[in-house]
This record gives structure tokens, sequence and C-alpha cells, in this order.
């Protein structure tokens, strides 16, 4: 058994952020999946929010107008206080980044350049190039080697302990030779991000498989608006790995077949920087009404924008669109289509990242405070993990060291790594079952058409029973590869229990919302219900499956009205 005051379970930015901060006031450990800079944080590209007014048109910003973007694009199912504490700290946390070390890029006169994103009101992204999260994952992890604190990369968590209501560790997998074993621990902070690879044509990294939403839903945490799954309009055709927003950004146009800039049509003002769930909406419509190409893809027009714009802002999009499309962005238009990208949901949570379990935190995409509502803005993802991260540290640091000299026994501990050891035994030894690879991409398939951008109930319907046909499939899954190093054929199986537990979560919230709102949009409710829907989704595990209840969204200052753009 090994012991630490705080294990942070994720290395992302949000895992790293807590682990800075955790790890400054108590012995912190940070277990990873992968190394931490190889997160799916890493790959963010196009930047993070701040009101920091640097840009050109941007002198008039301030926090009140970020908070109020982030309400209106939420489509006022953010709670308005963690929207508020989001947009209001964003400056300080950017500057901290900045001091440790951050090569944002640059405005003429020096300052953190900053460009429009979509559904804000002024230019306030801050990045570098289209590799910001690149350089910030590299920053904090240097942040993190700084203050000693303990990485263990190549871990897997698959269980948490539980013990008289409070979090007493975590159970993991080392990947590398196959031990289980148990970390014992004052606190657990689970920052192990979205759950997109539940999934097809996702711009997710492998490992976003929602994972720790899963370990914190089986230790009996609610789950919370996880109906709200984000396609973003622009992923490259044919992979799915993402173009940034930044490309529109930086003056991208978006046309179908006919050559119409057809946003026009669907947010007059905000054209190409409508938020994403309006985007990806109206992209998809022109595909399925036959004006993209090949039924499939419309295009990303940067030719406009000239050599030099595209090669100083988005070399890293250039390099993508060549490498996997044949595409170079500055001679030819890029096919792009909608791609599963974020989840706004996760677990419940409040801003300081506690949740119902005594000891038991949650930060990042994971994590549902909620600031990002129905929809969330670009920027803010990456905004999230630092803000919340930060708060989510303190928090837990503060519950250890109000406990010192209180530490439980090994009791529970030892029992919830018996009961692990046991399952895996148990898989390893199975033999006539199904290869559990089929289900997983059954289920992303499925997803994919019944619950994705747009949905109704008959399709849905079905999806629930498909989902407890594959649970049952599941249950006679077998392993393909038995030895114990390096079994990633055991992590996936593993892990899978988990994605179609998630998935059907994502389902039962979906039929019950029979409303539209942000990014669930419903076909047969097409409006927006205020009077009956003006509530977050709370679902909790049960041996039915999951239990829905609702609670009310925190308004502060900002009414629901229409959303325009
Ligand atoms: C391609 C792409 C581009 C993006 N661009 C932007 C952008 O420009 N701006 C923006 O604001 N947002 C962006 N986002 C969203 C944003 O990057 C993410 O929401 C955010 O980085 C999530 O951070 P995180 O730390 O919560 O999770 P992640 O970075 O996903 O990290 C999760 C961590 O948890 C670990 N983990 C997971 N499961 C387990 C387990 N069972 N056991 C142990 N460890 C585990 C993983 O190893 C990993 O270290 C982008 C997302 C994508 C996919």
């Amino acid at each position: 058994m090994i012991y630490h005051q705080a294990i942070v379970v994720g290395g992302g930015m949000a895992g790293l952020r807590v682990a800075i901060e955790a790890g400054a006031q108590v012995d912190t450990a940070l277990i990873s999946l992968v190394h931490p800079v190889r997160s799916h944080s890493g790959a963010a590209q196009g930047g993070i929010n701040a009101s920091l007014g640097n840009a050109e048109g941007g002198k008039d910003d301030n926090w009140e107008s970020h908070a109020f973007d982030t309400v209106k694009g939420s489509d006022y199912l953010a709670d308005q206080n963690a929207a508020e504490i989001l947009t209001k700290e964003a400056p300080e946390r950017i500057f901290e980044l900045e001091h440790w070390g951050v090569p944002f890029s640059r405005t003429e006169e020096g300052k953190i350049a900053q460009r429009p994103f979509g559904g804000a009101g002024f230019p306030r992204t801050c990045y570098a190039a289209d590799k910001t999260g690149h350089v910030i994952m590299h920053t904090l992890f240097e942040q993190a080697v700084k203050r000693k604190i303990k990485v263990c990369p190549e871990w897997m968590a698959l269980a948490l302990v539980v013990e008289d209501g409070a979090c007493r560790g975590v159970i993991a997998l080392e990947l590398i030779t196959g031990r289980v074993e148990a970390f014992k621990a004052e606190a657990v902070i689970l920052a192990t991000g979205g759950a997109g690879r539940i999934y097809g044509h996702s711009t997710n990294g492998m490992i976003v498989t929602g994972s720790g939403m899963a370990i914190a839903y089986q230790a009996g945490m609610p789950l919370k608006d996880m109906e709200f799954i984000q396609f973003h309009p622009t992923s490259l055709y044919g992979t799915n790995i993402l173009v940034t927003e930044g490309a529109r950004g930086e003056g991208g146009y978006i046309v179908n077949n006919r050559g119409e800039r057809f946003m026009q049509r669907y947010a007059p003002q905000a054209m190409e920087l409508a938020p994403r769930d309006i985007v990806a909406r109206a992209i998809q419509t022109e595909i399925e009404e036959g004006r993209g190409f090949e039924d499939a893809y419309v295009h990303l027009d940067l030719r406009h924008l000239g050599r030099e714009r595209i090669l100083e802002r988005l070399p890293g999009i250039r390099d993508i669109c060549m490498d996997f499309a044949g595409v170079d962005p500055i001679e030819k238009p890029i096919p792009i289509q909608p791609g599963q990208h974020y989840t706004m949901g996760g677990i419940d949570c409040n801003e300081a990242g506690e949740t119902e379990l005594r000891g038991l935190f949650a930060a990042g995409e994971c994590a549902c405070v909620t600031a990002h509502g129905a929809n969330r803005l670009g920027g803010n993802s990456l905004l999230e993990t630092v803000v919340f991260g930060k708060r989510a540290g303190e928090k837990a640091a503060q519950f250890v060291r109000g406990k010192e000299g209180a530490q439980a026994g090994d009791g529970a501990v030892l029992e919830a790594l018996e009961k692990v050891r046991g399952k895996i035994a148990g898989l390893m030894e199975a033999e006539g079952g199904e290869n559990h690879s089929a289900i997983r991409a059954q289920m992303k398939e499925m997803m994919t058409e019944k619950v994705g951008i747009f949905r109704e109930e008959k399709a849905m319907t079905q999806a629930l029973g498909r989902i407890k046909e594959l649970q049952e499939r599941y249950r006679r899954a077998q392993l393909t590869y038995k030895g114990n190093k390096f079994n990633l054929d055991l992590a996936r199986c593993l892990e899978l229990e988990g994605m179609l537990e998630v998935a059907e979560v994502i389902v039962s919230g979906a039929i019950a919302r029979r409303e539209s709102r942000g990014s669930h949009y419903r076909l047969d409710y097409r409006e927006r219900d205020d009077e009956n829907w003006l509530k977050h989704t709370i679902a909790r595990r049960t041996p039915q499956g999951p239990q829905l209840s609702y609670r009310d969204v925190v308004i502060t200052r900002w009414k629901p009205e229409a959303r325009k753009y």
C-alpha cells in the first residue's frame, strides 16, 4: 500500500494545477494513465480566455462581459456564480502562467496577444500560435517538478475506496507491470478529463474515455448535466483531428458546395464566430440538405488570410492539414465536418471542487461546477482547469490539514484492493466470450448516430436499449492478451465497463430533457423551455440504471433571454 496525504488522479492541465496548489501545503502524489505532458490538454490549440483587453477592439472588455458571454453561450444553464468566478479570476491565472514561463504570442507592444473566439463580445482568447495547450502543459509540468510533486505515470485508477461516507484512497493498475496497488490518502482529487471517446468521430485523444466520471459514479457520486455533449464545428474530414476555432478567429470562412458563406442564414451577425452549438448544427444541416461535399463535409477557407498570417498564427493547423488530408490551407480550402469535442457535464461538485463525498474532489473536464451549462465557449475550458484546479487543490489541502492525526485504518482500503484484484483475475481467466473491442465500436457508432447533434425520442430510446444489450454482452467479454506487462487489452476492457455506464447516463438524461438547449437539440422539441427545464440533471447510479433528479440553476444577475447571434 502506498500512502500520500493527497492523491491527484490525472496529469492534464487540471491535475497539474491541482497538484501544484495542494503540493505546496501537503504531501501530494499524482497518478496518470500517461506521462502528464501527453494528456489531452497538450492538444489544445486555440487558446485560453481572460478579459485582459490587450487586443485592438478589446479595450473595453471586462470580466462582467466575459461572464455574460459565458452565461449566454451556456444557453442560460451555467450557474452564474460559477461563471462569475471563472471569469473574474481569469486574468490573475493567466498572469500567473505568464510568470511561470508560458511563451504566449505577443502584441506589437509586447503584451499577451488575444484573438476573437466564438460567442465572445471581445477578442479575449490568449494564445501561443496554435499550440497553446502544449506550451502551458510543459510550463505546468516544470512547476510540478520544481515543487517535487511525486508523479506516477502509466498508472490507471480503477476504483475509489469509500468508508463511512469518506473517500480513503484509490485502487490503481500499474500498466508497465500489471501490479494492482492501493493508494491510501486523506483526499483524492479526480482530474481525469472528458468522456469524448464514447462517441465516434471525436477530436479527443484515445485516453479520453470518462474513466474518472465512471469511477466516481460507481462509488455513488452523482453525474450532472451529462446529456450536454459538445460537437466542434470544424474537425478535419477523415480523421476528425481538430481544426481550431482560432482559424475562424483569424478570419476563416465556412462555405458550402455553392460557395456560400451559409452562416449568414443561421447567425447573420456573428457569422462563423457564433457559438459552437449553432455553427455545428448549421454545418450538419447544410450537409444533410445536400449542400455539402460528398454528403460528408463543407469547406473551411483560409486562403484569403494569406501565407504570412497562416504561417505565423496557424502553423500547426497547416501541418495537420497537409499530413492528414493532403491539403495545404494556403492554397486550398480545408474539408471539415462537426466532431464530438467536449463533455459539458461531469462529476457534480461546487466551486471549490468538493463533491458529496468527504475527501473527494474533482477538477477540469471531468468535473461539472457548472460554468459551461449547455454549451461551452471556446477558450473557457483551459481556463476552467487553472481557475477551478487551483481552487480544488487549495480546498483539498485545507481538508487534509484539518484532519491531521486522524488517519483511518487500512481495512476498507485492503478490501477494495482485493475486490479489484479479483475482478482482474476473473477477466484474465475468462474463456469463450466475445472480444470487448467490437462492443466498444458498436457503442461509439450508435452514440454518434442516435445521440448526436440532432436527437429525437425514438432513436434515443433505441440507443438506450442497445446500451443495455451491450452491457449484457460486456459481462461475457474476454481478453485476447493475458500477459501482465503493459496489457492495454486489459486496460481497454476495464474502461469499457465505465464507458457503457456513462453512455447510459448521457442517453437517459437526453431522453428525459424534452426541450432544446445549447448542444442538446431535439427535433421533437425544438424550443428551449425555461419553465420546465431551466434546471440541472443529476444522475445517480442504481442497480436498474441511472436515477434522475433535478436541481435549480443559480441565477445571479442575468435573466434568461432569447439567444441571438
Ligand atoms: C483537440 C482539442 C483542442 C482543444 N483546444 C482547446 C482550446 O484551445 N482552448 C480550450 O479552452 N479548450 C480546448 N480544448 C478542451 C481542453 O483542452 C480540455 O477540456 C482540457 O484540457 C481538459 O483538461 P483536463 O486536465 O481536465 O483533462 P486531460 O487533459 O484530458 O487530462 C486527463 C488526465 O487524466 C488522466 N487519466 C484519465 N483517466 C485516468 C485513470 N483512470 N487513471 C489515471 N489517470 C487517468 C490522463 O492520463 C490525463 O493525464 C481542446 C480539446 C481538444 C480535444
